[in-house]
């Protein structure tokens, strides 16, 4: 029964909107009215049941101008939004307003993508504010949950590298650092994955066509950034030689600032997306020359800047409008910062002394010759002053081994859009040159090898090198990736600046990863050692002897179970996909790619699968398992794309084949994203942690896992080592060749066509999927995968396969002892408290930017 009042009480005071239309660009900063009330512009509402149901009511009725009884679901969701929106406001305005008053050092965190995951429930978390919006909700008749479900994720990037920038910005929030995010607020996300008679389909990402409720545009700060044109030299009034760039174009950034609430804390940080419009000067010129066609294409063609994510993970396109993104974000972030935190009377020569800009891999790096066409074309600063105050700003995160993944430039693409950075970078590289050849005479291949510039195929800025020689400091991800950094992918700048090398180890947030998508366990945790873990994750140290409790580990399975059952719901309403009850959760979600290796897990599945219809074992001798898959491909990879259709068509056979006695499901849940992730990973016994060791710079997904209380079936690659290093080897399953053998194995050269004459179990299973089985009988449609394994295999999954089944069988054998299962994941869980965010943002405080927390 429903009987709270349709209409909330409004304030009786009327407010007149004094405010004259002006144009806030004339408005200088001074221009700043103050009042003693302006201190706290925002009463916090009450903490009450009572005072939050008015506050939702009053979000209900006058901003989506409904009652209770006529709102649909969406206005209930964006109501609710508001509503949490507003007890987070105070806050937010008090630490923006001390974060510039205080002028201590910040962290600009640079990062083309932000994998962002949901907000109203981190919101929720964050402001206290759960246990009472749950309440006031059911006495208006709503389920939480139901308006939970209702939010479309920001998907503003691709996988690993992307979440990493959204859990940062939640860890440097909750531990009080000054910083802000700046990024980009594509108009479409990261596609839509669904699949077609088992073959991706993408699907644009409208994750704004209902209006987003936790954005703040801010039209009045746009920031104009300019393209193309040329550049010319000049004499200017002191008789110095300069040169001013002379562009063709220009749009208009415009600023989206999001909260970014730190965890209980009362802070409050920002994340500044920008969104690209075209300029009203440019507009109006050429309406006014009556062409209004192509001023409205103009409109289009400056719009488009922002308009969607570029789907490749790993394997970047030398698209031109990629780097117009590059340098749109890059350019009006840097802009920003100077304008709006220091203000005009600022000394730029100290510039470093109030910010670093961190580099989300190379993505932001025009930066670099940015900054400094800034302070010496803009500024007045002469060459040397500039690259002193530069090369003191900038820190490198380094994201990959593979060398296709770092980015190149052509310098005829980059010279035509950005004339006067190409100069500049040429500058650069002349001096860095230089220094290179005083320190290594007559080493002119070393020369070749360093150079920003590359030659060949063609003349192109190599963006990692610009950013290590522009660096304070230059990191790797994980131990070994930054080993190998130092070792192999970036050798020559290890060899001549030995000290900016460091490492920061990856980390996950335990708000969104354990206290949100899994409460469950949360509450057990905190029944147990307390919440504190919740910010200060090493604390689940404590747990370590409950693995031996016998009571813990039963409410540590009836958690599991718990999930499951929740992931099986959800799987029924969101894909129709029946999970089997009591069967171990095999989980491999990640970004498809050659180099993570889904082909080994499907491998190993098309292998069990054969020896039970070939007789050679009998259903009963699997261990009742299903195995799970999410993964998008770029929409350009073929061999990706032809994988996700392999697993999707083995699953279908295999699903339906009564031999197998309902022992053995795949499972392959359409477009897995960050909320997807937080339903799947609490759920799973084993997590799949394959990738080729060498390949992956450190994975997250593995962090992940590992808290949530799964066994991890690894190489020896990315964390995985420090994980495993962690945990123990008796509670983590290795397997496959180390980093030295994958090299000695190349270099001795590898030929996966012996691997597969030579082992009859894994002749086997390609043989069954050459056999058209997975293909209504065609033979041919799977020719292009098996192929490139027999001839290539880049990735050396042949090279693997044996070692990759012998682990399964460990697996298999220790999940038949169900104590020992639960005991390993108790342990997992325990030990790697490491993995925490805040972990990894104290390191960047202490090895790389050198700040401390605000108090
Ligand atoms: C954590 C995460 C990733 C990264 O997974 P890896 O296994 O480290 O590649 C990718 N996508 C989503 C949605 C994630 O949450």
């Amino acid at each position: 029964m429903n009987t709270m009042p349709e209409f909330a009480h409004t304030n009786g005071a009327m407010h007149a909107d004094e405010s004259p239309q002006t144009d806030h660009r004339v408005l200088g900063p001074a221009n700043k009215p103050t009042h003693p009330m302006a201190l706290a512009p925002v009463a916090t509402p009450r903490h009450s049941v009572d005072g939050f149901v008015q506050e939702f009511l009053h979000e209900l009725n006058t901003t989506q101008g409904v009652t209770l009884s006529a709102s649909t679901i969406n206005d209930q969701y964006k109501a609710l939004a508001l509503t949490v929106r507003n007890y987070l406001m105070a806050r937010w305005l008090e630490t923006t307003r001390n974060s510039i008053k205080s002028k201590s050092k910040a962290v600009a965190y640079l990062s083309a993508e932000y994998l962002l995951g949901r907000q109203l429930g981190n919101a929720l978390l964050a402001a206290d504010l759960a246990d009472i919006a749950q309440e006031g909700l059911k006495q208006c008749g709503i389920e939480l949950w139901q308006l939970r479900a209702q939010e479309v994720e920001p998907g503003l990037g691709n996988g690993g590298l992307g979440r990493l920038a959204a859990c940062f910005i939640d860890s440097l929030a909750t531990m009080n650092v000054p910083s802000v995010g700046y990024g980009i607020r594509y108009e479409y996300g990261i596609f839509r994955q669904t699949f077609v008679d088992g073959r991706q389909v993408e699907q644009p990402d409208t994750w704004l066509s209902l209006g987003s409720p936790w954005e703040f545009p801010h039209p009045e700060a746009a920031v104009t950034i300019n393209f193309g044109g040329t550049t010319e030299k000049y004499t200017d009034e002191d008789g110095r030689e300069r040169t001013r760039w002379l562009p063709e174009w220009d749009v208009q950034a415009i600023p989206y600032n999001y909260m970014v609430p730190g965890y209980l804390n009362g802070r409050v940080n920002t994340l500044r997306l920008w969104s690209a419009e075209a300029t009203r000067a440019f507009d109006l010129q050429i309406f006014n020359s009556g062409d209004y066609a192509r001023a409205v294409r103009a409109q289009t063609f400056a719009e488009n800047i922002s308009k969607v994510l570029y789907p490749e993970d790993s394997t970047p396109q030398g698209k031109e409008l990629r780097l117009q993104q590059q340098y749109f974000f890059v350019a009006a972030s840097i802009r920003d910062f100077i304008n709006q935190v220091l203000g005009e009377d600022f000394d730029l020569h100290n510039l470093s002394d109030r910010i670093i800009f961190q580099l989300n891999d190379t993505h932001p790096v025009i930066g670099v010759p940015e900054l400094m066409r800034v302070l010496i074309d803009e500024e007045g600063f002469g060459w040397d002053e500039a690259w002193e105050v530069t090369s003191k700003c900038f820190a490198y995160t380094c994201h990959t081994l593979l060398p296709e993944a770092l980015e190149v430039w052509p310098t005829e693409l980059l010279g035509r859009l950005l004339p006067r950075h190409l100069e500049i970078i040429y500058a650069i590289n002349d001096r860095f040159l230089e220094q290179v050849r005083d320190r290594f005479p007559g080493d002119e291949v070393r020369v070749g090898r360093m150079s920003i510039i590359a030659e060949y195929p063609e003349r192109a800025v190599r963006m990692a090198h610009l950013a290590s020689v522009a660096a304070t400091k230059i990191n790797g991800v994980a131990e070994l990736h930054s080993q190998l950094l130092r070792d192999k992918v970036l050798k020559d700048f290890a060899d001549l600046w030995p000290e900016k090398f460091t490492n920061v180890t990856n980390g996950v947030t335990p708000r969104r990863f354990l206290r949100m998508a899994n409460y469950k366990l949360s509450g057990l945790l905190t029944e147990t050692i307390g919440s504190g873990w919740v910010t200060d994750l090493e604390r689940l140290r404590e747990l370590e002897p409950c693995a031996d409790d016998p009571e813990f580990r039963e409410k540590f399975r009836e958690v599991k179970a718990f999930n499951k059952r929740r992931l099986t719901n959800l799987l029924r309403a969101r894909d129709g996909i029946d999970l089997p009850e009591g069967h171990m959760l095999d989980v491999m979600v990640k970004r498809l790619h050659e180099y993570k290796r889904q082909s080994l897990k499907i491998l190993h599945v098309i292998s069990l699968y054969e020896q039970v219809i070939s007789g050679k074992i009998s259903a009963d001798e699997i261990t009742p398992r299903t195995v799970v898959f999410g993964a998008k491909a770029a929409p350009g990879y073929r061999l990706a794309k032809d994988t996700i259709h392999l697993i999707n068509k083995v699953a279908s056979v295999v699903n339906e084949d009564k031999r197998l006695d309902g022992r053995l499901k795949v499972a392959f849940p359409a477009n897995y994203n960050v909320t997807l992730a937080e339903k799947l990973i609490p759920a799973a016994d084993l997590s799949e942690q394959i990738s080729l060791a060498g390949k992956e710079a450190s994975g997250t997904g593995n962090m992940k896992f590992a808290l949530n209380g799964a066994l991890t079936i690894g190489t020896d690659d990315g964390a995985n080592v420090e994980i495993r290093e962690l945990v123990g080897d008796d509670h983590f399953f290795l397997f496959g060749m180390t980093e030295p053998e994958v090299e000695a194995l190349q270099a001795k050269g590898y030929h996966p066509g012996e691997y597969y004459q030579n082992n009859p179990q894994l002749k086997a299973a390609v043989d069954l999927i050459q056999s058209g089985i997975f293909s209504g009988g065609d033979r041919g449609t799977f020719d292009s995968l098996t192929s490139s394994w027999l001839y290539h295999d880049r990735f050396m999954v042949f090279a693997d396969f044996d070692s990759y089944i012998a682990a399964q069988k460990k697996v298999e054998e220790k999940y038949a002892d169900q104590d020992a299962w639960t005991r390993s994941a108790i342990l997992n869980m325990a030990r790697t408290g490491y993995f925490s965010s805040d972990r990894s943002m104290r390191d960047y405080m202490t090895r790389i930017w050198n700040i401390t927390p605000d108090f």
